[in-house]
């Protein structure tokens, strides 16, 4: 069973990734933080993100592991655990410039796969994967909700982690991380022609998650 969930940021794609996981008992796959643990090492290694090949191949070297069950995922970069480092500032914004590489993607995309086909059910989520990762997923979702709902949540989120931007620039990094997602030439955010789209501005988490257990009900 593998089941994918794709759709721009600040939807609520990893709480639901997560939730439906662990309702199923699925391995949970949280595909944007091996793009942010890439980007953690592309940082730490100096390389300039403008050098593509150095990127690239940085990327191909680094170890990058999620361990752990739905609920307490640990984004592993070389043996150290960066589950905390990834959700900076500056690393979503690396993460979303490294992403539109297609080296980067290769390689990411391989090691999804392999992890994906080990488990016996998964639940992905991430931009690509039901258009390019596991076209054959067995379910497919795009959420999304409006750029100022998305916006209000994130915000919401980084007030209680003390982080400080205002409601305006949380708005414009994702327009701005939307853009870039949405427009580059290497697998970007679509819907898959079999997803079911679930927009989620007026719903509750909790609803969405019951459309989505329905849906995943139904196929089965
Ligand atoms: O989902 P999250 O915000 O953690 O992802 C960080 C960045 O990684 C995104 O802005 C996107 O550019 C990139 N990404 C991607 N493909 C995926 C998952 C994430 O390009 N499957």
């Amino acid at each position: 069973m593998i089941i994918a969930i794709d759709g721009p940021s600040g939807a609520g794609k990893s709480t639901l990734g997560r939730m439906i996981a662990r309702e199923l008992s699925l391995l949970y796959i949280d595909t944007g933080a091996m793009y942010r643990a890439a980007a953690l090492a592309v940082i730490g290694s100096g390389v300039s993100t403008v050098d593509q090949q150095a990127v690239a191949e940085v990327v191909t070297r680094a170890d990058i592991n999620l361990e752990g069950d739905p609920d307490s995922l640990q984004v592993m970069l070389d043996g150290r655990d960066v589950s905390q480092d990834i959700r900076t500032e500056e690393v979503s914004h690396s993460a979303s410039v490294i992403s539109t590489i297609p080296e980067v993607r290769r390689t990411l995309v391989q090691r999804q796969r392999k992890l994906g086909e080990r488990a016996g059910g998964v639940v992905l989520d991430g931009r690509d994967i039901g258009t390019i990762v596991f076209p054959q997923a067995d379910v497919k979702f795009f959420l999304t909700a409006a750029p100022e709902e998305r916006a209000h949540r994130r915000y919401d989120e980084d007030r209680l982690k003390e982080r400080n931007a205002t409601l305006e620039e949380t708005l414009a990094d994702i327009n701005k991380r939307d853009r870039r997602d949405s427009t580059r030439g290497d697998s970007p955010l679509a819907i898959a022609e079999d997803a079911i789209v679930i927009d989620s501005t007026e719903f509750s988490i909790e609803e969405v998650f019951e459309q989505m257990l329905k849906a995943i009900r139904e196929r089965k």
